[in-house]
């Protein structure tokens, strides 16, 4: 894709960008004091009154919103609208006790539609492209998220919905899908199905777009190599409209996020305080224009970096680093603090090793065990793969870690996201 490079030196004007959300963020904070009851409570107990938030800097004074507000305001204690103004629901999975529910109003839907279409334009997709949309149509809002922005834009939505393989690889040959979207699990699992099936001259396949779980660059280069396709990580979560409220663009320098819609702060997850632009931490979400639902500072648990620079393809859009892993991902061996982000970067570094791996954790005597499974590349020596994993754990993460290096494929493929950590210290 030829994308002209621009001058990458130059850094955004954060004084322009955060006037432009200050008008947007006062009006949303007076209709939502006059209108959400759990919101009116919340700034009154912190002391806030909705004429002290006029610029997006005094955000700070107003408290976060968290994951257990929103399920323990199960069903619709957040919701800042009347009934008559919302036209549909979506509900994240729930795997742990209520699910959260988030209404939405008819404006909220068109907003969606049409970030979930810029990400596309981003990513190169025009009127003339067929998308397969792999996530599940539902509750869930990815399959019904991305359809609305494949149609906003124009092109043709290939609704199949996630799972029956072999009727996916049918569908794309048949129809001539040109867009694959999905989870990135789901991405290597159809790349590494077609280059078995030595089918990709009938797939004419030119652009991936995958969200909903962190993929390592190992993974990602391995799924553009087997489809010979350019990927795209979309981001966005179920309480803030879905997938689709930020992309990376061709240059892939990061993920531009639409800051006409959204405030993307980072903090440091230990102290709640704001941290500068460069500075790695927790993101946290506010709402400009969302109706239904708003949220006021929201922490989101994604760890990632906001970008000082503007990107080289000119988008006038703000960046986030992709993100990296979660707060709550962390996992600690021995005593030491782990992110599941380490092991890919481990990976990265040795030779041999492929992108899929699991992590095993397990108490024995007291102490714990921690047992890393890796997939090597087809011709590998196992037994050097392994040895050179073990080495760059204890060196990049300072642990010493069991490695076992198994055949390329031997660890299980998902439609969905993929699990990697298995901690059975407990039992
Ligand atoms: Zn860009």
């Amino acid at each position: 894709m030829a994308v002209e490079e621009r001058d990458c030196s130059v850094e955004i004007d954060f004084e322009k960008l955060f006037n432009e959300q200050s008008r947007k963020l006062s009006d949303m904070v007076e209709r939502l004091y006059r209108n959400s009851p759990f919101y009116r409570e919340k700034l009154n107990k912190a002391g806030v009154r909705p004429e002290d938030i006029r610029r997006v800097e005094d955000l700070e004074q107003v408290p976060f919103t968290t994951k257990s507000e929103l399920r323990e305001g199960y069903p619709f204690g957040l919701m800042a609208v009347p009934d008559e103004q919302v036209v549909r629901i979506h509900s994240s999975s729930g795997t742990t006790g209520k699910p959260i529910i988030v209404p939405y109003t008819k404006n909220d839907v068109s907003v969606w539609a049409e970030m979930m279409a810029r990400c596309m334009e981003m990513a190169g997709v025009t009127p003339r492209d067929r998308v397969q949309v792999t996530p599940g149509y539902g509750l869930w809002t990815a399959g019904i998220g991305f359809q609305a922005g494949v149609e906003r834009l124009g092109a043709m939505a290939i609704p199949t919905g996630p799972g029956n393989t072999e009727k996916q690889l049918e569908m794309m040959a048949d129809i001539g899908t040109t867009v694959l979207i999905g989870t990135s699990s789901y991405g290597l699992l159809l790349a590494e199905e077609i280059h078995k099936r030595g089918i990709r001259d009938k797939i004419k396949l030119r652009i991936g777009i995958f969200g909903s779980e962190r993929w390592s660059d190992k993974m990602r280069a391995r799924i553009e190599e087997d489809l010979n396709i350019d990927t795209f990580d979309i981001y966005g979560l179920t309480e803030i409209y879905g997938p689709g409220i930020g992309i990376d663009c061709p240059m892939h320098r990061g993920i531009h996020f639409w800051s006409d819609h959204l405030i993307f702060e980072i903090i440091d997850p230990e102290t709640g305080k704001q941290v500068p632009p460069g500075t790695q931490g927790e993101l946290v979400i506010t709402t400009l224009t969302k109706e239904g639902m708003p949220l006021l500072r929201y922490r989101t648990h994604d760890v990632t970096t906001l970008r000082r620079e503007m990107c080289p393809c000119g988008s006038p859009f703000p960046m986030i680093d992709r993100v990296l892993g979660r707060t709550d991902d962390m996992i600690k061996v021995k005593g030491v603090n782990i992110y599941p982000g380490q092991i890919d970067h481990v990976l990265r570094m040795t030779p041999g090793a492929c992108s899929e791996y699991q992590i095993l954790l397990t108490r024995e005597n007291a102490k714990d065990r921690i047992l890393i499974k890796v997939e090597a590349e087809d011709g590998c020596s196992l037994e050097q793969v392994s040895g050179e994993c073990k080495k760059n754990i204890k060196t990049k993460i300072g642990i010493i870690a069991d490695v076992e290096a198994v055949p390329r494929g031997t660890l299980p493929r998902s439609e969905k996201k993929t699990r990697r950590v298995f901690d059975n210290r407990d039992c």
